[in-house]
């Protein structure tokens, strides 16, 4: 049995049997880590609130042969203000969805955990809409994975234009030549501007701008496509979260 201390954020938790949890864990230092968490979900258990998903905890886990379980956990961050609002938690439930899909086993890569602390950070505070975070998480969450779209030139014959479009499957900017005849409209310099930002800024600094709603509205409408192209993955937290912004009355 090996015992070992690592810091992450619970993505996800499951109730097993009567008492029992089984978490998924973020962690900086191995990357994603699934666990036993023994009698958590009793009223007077030690790690009732620790193993609650959006907890950053300090843990120290166990190895058994065929599984992990938790010795003990110690709460850092408990992200209160997002447990408080229902649009919050549901941006927030979408992040960790995203997060245990995009993360490997064994594969640290603090740069993720760094930029899904800070977006959980953001959800908290009030200052950027939450469709901004959103599609900023969304984006670098892509680029960290590999799939960084083509901002300077076009991404099908190479050459810089003065006018581009928006191509998924592309990769990125096309431009007037190269993109498709009849879709969509060309892409403002707010757009483009807000793309080159969210994609060269650095994950410390990258939460630190605004955008206009129209320029947000088109920004949400390329992500969306270009994450469902390229992750080809059904969300069911995103199915909640668009459940809650266009209730059906
Ligand atoms: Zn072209």
């Amino acid at each position: 049995m090996k015992e070992y201390k690592a810091r992450g954020l619970i993505i996800n938790e499951m109730p097993i049997g009567e008492n029992d949890k089984r978490i998924t864990v973020y962690t900086k230092e191995y990357g994603k880590i699934t666990a036993f968490a023994k009698g958590a979900r009793k009223p007077k258990s030690n790690l009732l609130a620790t193993t609650q998903v959006f907890a950053y905890c300090d843990i120290i886990f166990l190895e058994r042969k065929s599984y992990t379980t938790i010795k003990s956990m110690e709460l850092i961050d408990f992200f209160h203000n997002i447990r408080s609002d229902i649009h919050r938690v549901a941006y927030g439930m979408y992040f960790m969805e995203l997060l245990d899909y995009v993360a490997l086993e064994n594969e640290p890569y603090p740069q993720l955990l760094l930029l899904t602390l800070k977006a959980l950070r953001r959800l908290e505070d009030e200052q950027l809409a939450l469709e901004l975070i959103k599609v900023i998480y969304e984006l670098k969450v892509l680029s960290l994975s590999g799939y960084t779209p083509e901002l300077q030139c076009c991404s099908n014959c190479s050459k810089e234009a003065n006018t581009y479009f928006f191509s998924s499957r592309k990769g990125g900017l096309v431009c007037q030549l190269c993109h498709s005849k009849g879709m969509s409209s060309p892409l403002e310099e707010g757009v483009i501007m807000s793309l080159r930002y969210i994609i060269y800024t650095n994950v410390q600094s990258v939460f630190q701008f605004n955008v206009s709603e129209e320029v947000l509205d088109k920004l949400s409408i390329i992500t969306k496509e270009f994450i469902q192209y390229h992750l080809d993955r059904h969300f069911k937290t995103l199915d909640f979260l668009e459940e809650i912004l266009n209730p059906l009355v």
